[in-house]
């Protein structure tokens, strides 16, 4: 890595340089796990950013588990069934190759976490355990209790101060150097001290999150997953995929709002391990509802039909008065609770709740979009040299995502990213020349007009207003009408993004502001993608086009029009492997009631 330099102009802001032969934008499960690649493989000038610091990223949240065909349990599991689940659950809308690298791997990348650390929960034969999850058809969610994202992040830290892999915290990335051809590298500011960087790179990485928390009730932490990497790709000249196909998770907290105590928590993941270890969904009448919706899987379901099933209950008047449903795992022992779901026992515990005596209260919530940046096997974008990984990309998940697919996603594709780069790589890349006028000086100097201003508007009000107006267009209950006015109302939040109130470079209202930019774009894939899907299938559920329509097997793109706009087209979806049909053909299924 080169010595920062510093290129100063009368007409330009300061910024620093930095040379690397690989840049990886995301220091969650994905991007470190591409960085720990590319080191293992000899590359040893790969810098890793994140914005926040050195261990702190979205993947820390991730409670349940991560899948793999293991077999601990249920030894006639294999990757091709594993493979069949993810396809049928995603309506096969999947990248069948996708899917199928990620089943492949699951099994060595469980075990290699193993061999660096990782803190699982184990059988009492000190094995790797593993638990139901949703629409699985045997075991094969490892986890670590309920804190599994924490536990894999911090084995994949340590592997990477082990093998001294530069990182570089608190630094937001606004735009990727591109002709729309290849990509040089990217521009940001250090968030600490304002200063302004370009990095130099060969290769980039966008490993940075999902877009699921431009809804307003939503999993993710407030200042993640806002569309960041989908947008800063589509930017660059890449296509995006599958966007309209965003994951409402059935169990988010449902408080009463109007308690101060409880307000944060509105939507906060109630982790889906609550019903893979049994737990129970009832309506204010005391019905087990589930029994009407799916009388074989119950709450095991498909997260799509017991979110919609909650949906419909709240509806017809049989909801709690948080606007929920209840969620019982009083059954259960105490103890059993506390060891396999440690943490929801003590958040709810602190919250005046025992789960281990009452019920808490549920409701649908925005929690994981399937779409993101299309890329080819390899996780490469059709911008050469720009690789898109973990919850960046699409195509693994399809119409609707497997609980643990996403952990599994993230550290399968970044050794599928960080191979193929170490393979082609040569050396840290040359921006060129006309690239600094008409790419990265301006992107600065639009970066330094953005701070301190002061607009009419503040910034979390027009942040709040984008996320409002998607919960409202383009929920879990999608129609034309609606989502028609969704778009005529984005074009206004779009007016008032440009006319914001905001802090100098360092505060966090200069970082919303960024944000209601890479939202902007993410919202408008969904609310057109929506649109477009003129019928139901997987997390996609248009009320004026409920059936799955057959003629609808294809993927939407999105991409920059030639004449300025978003532009779409669609793609028909690949066939899966003969030995994934077999097992498709094979039948599996999660029998819910073994679990009793
Ligand atoms: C509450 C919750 C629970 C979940 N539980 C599970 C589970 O049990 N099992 C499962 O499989 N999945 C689960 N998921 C999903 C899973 O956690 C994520 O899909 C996964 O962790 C994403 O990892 P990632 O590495 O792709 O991105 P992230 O972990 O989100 O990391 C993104 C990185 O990019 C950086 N970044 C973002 N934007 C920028 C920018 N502009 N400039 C610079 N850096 C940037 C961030 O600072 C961060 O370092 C859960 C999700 C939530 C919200």
């Amino acid at each position: 890595m080169s010595q920062p330099s510093t290129a100063t102009t009368d007409a330009v802001p300061a910024y620093t340089e930095v040379d690397v032969s690989v840049l990886v934008i995301g220091a969650g499960a994905a991007g470190a796990r591409a960085a720990i690649e590319l080191a293992e493989q000899g590359i040893d000038d790969t810098l890793v950013l994140g914005k926040r610091s050195h261990g702190d990223a979205h993947t820390t949240w991730a409670r349940g588990g991560i899948n793999g065909a293991l077999g601990t349990h249920d030894p006639e599991d294999s990757w091709a069934i594993h493979a069949a689940d993810t396809l049928n659950e995603g309506h096969f809308l999947n990248d069948p190759i996708k899917v199928e690298t990620v089943a492949k791997q699951m099994p060595d990348r469980l075990q290699e976490l193993d061999d660096w650390g990782m803190e699982y929960s184990r059988t009492e034969n000190g094995e790797i355990d593993q638990r139901y999850f949703g629409a699985q058809s045997f075991r094969r969610t490892a986890f670590a209790g309920d804190h599994t994202g924490e536990s894999l992040l911090h084995t994949l830290v340590d592997r990477a101060q082990e093998l001294e892999i530069p990182y570089r915290e608190d630094v937001m990335i606004t735009k990727l150097v591109s002709d729309g051809e290849a990509v040089y590298g990217a521009v940001g500011f250090d968030m600490d001290s304002g200063e302004f960087v370009l990095f130099n790179a060969g290769s980039v990485v966008l490993a940075a999150g999902g877009y699921a928390a431009i809804y307003n009730r939503h999993t993710s932490r407030d200042d993640e997953n806002n569309g960041d990497g989908p947008a800063l790709a589509y930017d660059a000249g890449a296509e995006l995929m599958d966007m309209e196909f965003v994951q409402f998770h059935p169990t988010g907290m449902a408080v009463d709002e109007s308690d101060p105590e409880w307000e944060p928590w509105s939507g906060r993941l109630v982790t889906e391990a609550v019903r893979g270890e049994g737990g129970r969904l009832f309506n204010s009448e005391g019905e087990r509802f589930m029994e009407r919706y799916s009388p074989d899987q119950m709450e095991l379901d498909a997260r799509d039909v017991v979110a919609r099933a909650i949906a419909e209950e709240v509806a017809e008047g049989r909801g709690t008065d948080t606007g929920g449903v209840y969620l019982d795992i009083s059954h259960r022992e105490a103890d059993f609770i506390q060891e396999r779901l440690p943490r929801m026992y003590e958040r709810f515990q602190e919250l005046g709740v025992d789960m281990a005596e009452e019920a808490v209260e549920v409701a649908p919530t925005s929690h994981y979009g399937m779409g993101g940046v299309a890329v080819d096997a390899h996780g490469e974008t059709d911008v050469d040299g720009l690789f898109a990984i973990g919850e960046t990309m699409a195509g693994v998940h399809g119409a609707n995502r497997l609980g643990g697919n996403s952990l599994a996603e993230t550290v399968a594709y970044g050794v599928v990213a960080g191979d193929r780069i170490a393979d082609r790589i040569d050396g840290p890349g040359t921006v060129p020349d006309d690239l600094r006028e008409t790419v990265i000086e301006p992107q600065f100097a639009d970066l330094a007009a953005l701070a301190n201003t002061d607009g009419t508007y503040a910034v979390t009000a027009v942040f709040e207003e984008l996320q409002e107006l998607m919960w409202e267009h383009a929920g879990l209950l999608r129609e034309e009408g609606q989502l028609d006015a969704g778009l005529d109302k984005l074009d206004t939040v779009r007016q008032k993004a440009s006319d914001m109130n905001t802090g100098p470079l360092t505060s966090e209202s200069f970082e919303f502001a960024v944000d209601v930019g890479f939202m902007l774009t993410a919202a408008e894939a969904v609310l057109r993608g929506a649109k477009q899907r003129a019928e139901s299938r997987g997390a996609h559920y248009r009320t004026d086009h409920p059936a799955v329509d057959e003629t609808w097997q294809h993927n939407i793109y999105y991409e920059q029009a030639d004449v300025g706009g978003m532009t779409t087209h669609t793609e028909p979806v690949g066939v899966p492997s003969e030995a994934v049909q077999a097992a498709l053909d094979e039948g599996h299924e999660l029998d819910y009631h073994q679990l009793e």
